[in-house]
């Protein structure tokens, strides 16, 4: 039995539960956890189904790339993971998705104004875009964490969402909330007129949930 198991475990169900819950289609996405204690991350493989993944798929490496277990090649954003857990020690989970509302103003580059209370304690405001970057290198990981220092998740340009936490459940939750927030924004100016939460209210309730 690895050291990781029960981290891993943790981690293919979380896995499970997206890939069930359509964050993402076929192979796409990625969710990983780190443990700034002991510097090693454990991230789901490339292109491996996920419907038929094991505990024993999943990759254990350090920040650097250094392999440590598993048998497949790691996720191919693992560079994106790895940048942002170098630079944001608070954040000990990240769940990657292609989900498709919140995928399509990813393609359109448009920012989710503040249009649902949920997004102030869960998202700490609006989902803005990263600028666009090669998949598969740390550029990736540098533009989202422009955004990530102010807020809980963001959109990749023409590419998919990050959203991250201290832990599994909290990145996974606002992976939900990110295109929660898409579909109702994109069902919204579909009526026809979208009102945002005034600057003022928001601010208010950011306050509050800080404390
Ligand atoms: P992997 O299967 O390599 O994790 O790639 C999926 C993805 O979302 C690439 O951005
Ligand atoms: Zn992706």
């Amino acid at each position: 039995m690895s050291d990781y198991t029960q981290r891993k475990a943790e981690l293919l169900n979380y896995t499970k539960q997206s890939y069930e819950e359509a964050l993402f289609a076929g192979t796409s996405g990625n969710l990983s956890t780190y443990d700034h204690n002991d510097g090693v991350m454990l991230i789901t493989p490339s292109s491996v189904a996920y419907a038929t993944m094991t505990i024993d798929d999943i990759m254990a490496l350090r920040l650097d790339g250094t392999i440590l277990e598993g048998p497949h090649r790691p996720s191919s954003e693992w560079r994106m993971h790895a940048e942002i857990y170098k630079s944001m020690p608070e954040i000990g989970s990240i769940v990657h998705t292609h989900s498709p509302y919140a995928t399509s103003f990813a393609v359109s580059n448009e920012t989710i104004p503040v249009i649902l209370i949920e997004m102030i304690p869960f998202l700490k405001g609006d989902i803005q875009v990263a600028k666009f970057a090669m998949p598969g290198t740390a550029e990736v990981g540098i533009e989202a964490i422009k955004i990530l220092k102010d807020r809980n998740s963001c959109l990749l340009a023409n590419h998919g969402t990050v959203a991250v936490g201290a832990n599994l459940s909290q990145a996974h939750i606002r992976a939900v909330y990110v295109e929660d927030a898409a579909k109702i924004y994109s069902l919204a100016k579909g009526n026809g007129n979208v009102v945002v939460i005034p600057d003022e209210y928001v601010q208010i309730m950011l306050e509050r949930y800080k404390k």
